[in-house]
């Protein structure tokens, strides 16, 4: 995608206890209603995402995964409860929860999915696509 960002971005958890760097091209933020991650986010979630082998940890001490579904499984922080990645069984793809960069870098977002399973106590008020399913 021409959008990809190349540069270096960090992140983490809210303890530290996760600490990673991202060292290749990032897709650009989608947004994610389903109800998956309405409930492990506590609202909607913001993912960038990369190659598997593009994503380091400097430290993943208190990381362990959740298997979400049969497709899927969710990293999180056993000390501080932070959500942090969601990654394919059948791609080398690990999508990356935004919020735990380190700073803005700039992401642009691409568009929203699996609207049809969005909650009723807030509206999508911005131009980006609305796409009913996951795609
Ligand atoms: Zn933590
Ligand atoms: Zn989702």
């Amino acid at each position: 995608m021409s959008s990809d960002k190349t540069l270096e971005m960090t992140g983490g958890c809210l303890c530290g206890g996760v600490r990673y760097r991202i060292t290749g091209p990032s897709r650009p933020i989608i947004y994610c209603h389903c109800s998956q991650c309405r409930r492990t986010s506590g609202h909607f979630v913001a993912a960038t995402a990369v190659n598997t082998e593009e994503l380091v940890f400097e430290t993943n001490e208190s990381l362990s995964w959740f298997d979400s579904s049969e497709f899927a499984s969710r990293g999180f922080c056993t000390r501080c409860g932070s959500s942090l990645f969601w990654k394919s069984k059948n791609r080398e793809i690990i999508s990356i929860m935004a919020g735990t960069l380190d700073q803005s870098y700039g992401l642009e977002a691409a568009d929203h999915i699996y609207v049809n399973d969005k909650a009723d106590y807030y509206e999508l008020t911005d131009d980006l696509p609305k796409i009913p399913q996951g795609r």
